[in-house]
């Protein structure tokens, strides 16, 4: 059936198909700190943030991540402000003897609303499967935490051209057995192994590419009108002079920032470039 011109437009504005709901998605910036910033360094960040955002649109979602010791203080000083809180990281099991570990509900506690789940360094440092991740995104959605559930290619993976198998395995694996009411509280994001941390930033081309293959991959485990609500972030050495022309790309949704975040300036020139 044909469209008239005014619904393609009115569509295309919005990224939505014809028959689905008109629902733009809003772009979302995140900060993954890592194991930066002591408690002192991690105040004048976040205060430098608040002071720089000004009036944020409605339509952008700011979310930092400092490291466990610094989150209790980061969620007082992100009260009544348009920024979130979200953790580097948690463990599947509620309690008990996992030494070294911090559950769900220990984030929920000291204020948090997002965690990562997934990271790359997650992954090849620490060891964390698939399996393992989708544990985690289980406990999270039932402790009242929204997961941002990082994927991603290593280079060698790319170079053999198994990108796209390698990241359907971690979809279909890492979201095993999430429902669909569940799913739409899920960040993804979409972080190329060879571009975080390199100052190697995949092109937009590259990065659209993938993001609409997990969408697509999406609309398969669930359907269209779950997959177009999905925030797909893009992650790998993001910064203020590359921001824009990623974010223009119609399936990319936000960006989840690693080194770029520790700076007041250049994390709010990524966030303008919403
Ligand atoms: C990250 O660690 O998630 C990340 C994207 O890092 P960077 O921006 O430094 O590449």
């Amino acid at each position: 059936m044909e469209f008239p011109i005014f619904v393609k437009f009115v569509v295309k504005i919005f990224n939505t198909k014809p028959h689905g709901e008109i629902k733009m998605r809003k772009k979302v910036i995140a900060g993954n700190w890592k194991m930066n910033l002591n408690l002192q360094e991690s105040i004048s960040l976040i205060s430098g943030i608040k002071n720089g955002l000004g009036t944020l649109s409605s339509n952008v979602e700011v979310i930092v991540c400092p490291p466990y010791t610094s989150l209790e203080t980061a969620s007082t000083l992100v009260k009544n402000s348009a920024i979130k809180l979200g953790a580097q990281n948690m463990y599947f099991e509620e309690s008990g003897a996992y030494t070294g570990e911090i559950s769900a509900l220990m984030l929920r506690s000291v204020g948090c609303e997002y965690v990562i789940l997934g990271h790359s360094e997650r992954r090849t440092i620490f060891g964390e499967t698939n399996s393992t991740i989708n544990k985690k995104i289980h406990k999270a959605l039932g402790s009242g935490l929204l997961p941002i559930f990082c994927l991603g290619e290593t280079l060698d993976e790319r170079e053999k051209e198994i990108t796209f198998d390698v990241i359907k395995r971690q979809v279909v694996e890492g979201l095993k057995n999430v429902d669909a009411e569940n799913m739409k509280k899920i960040i993804v994001a979409y972080e190329p192994v060879w571009a975080i941390g390199t100052g190697k930033v995949a092109s937009k081309e590259q990065a659209e590419e993938v993001h609409a293959f997990i969408r697509k991959e999406l609309t398969a485990l669930y359907s269209s009108e779950v997959a177009e609500q999905i925030i797909i972030q893009y992650g790998g050495s993001v910064k203020p002079d590359n921001a824009a022309e990623l974010l223009s790309q119609p399936n990319i949704d936000g960006a989840l920032v690693g080194g770029a975040c520790l700076k007041v300036d250049s994390f709010l020139g990524i966030i303008k470039a919403c």
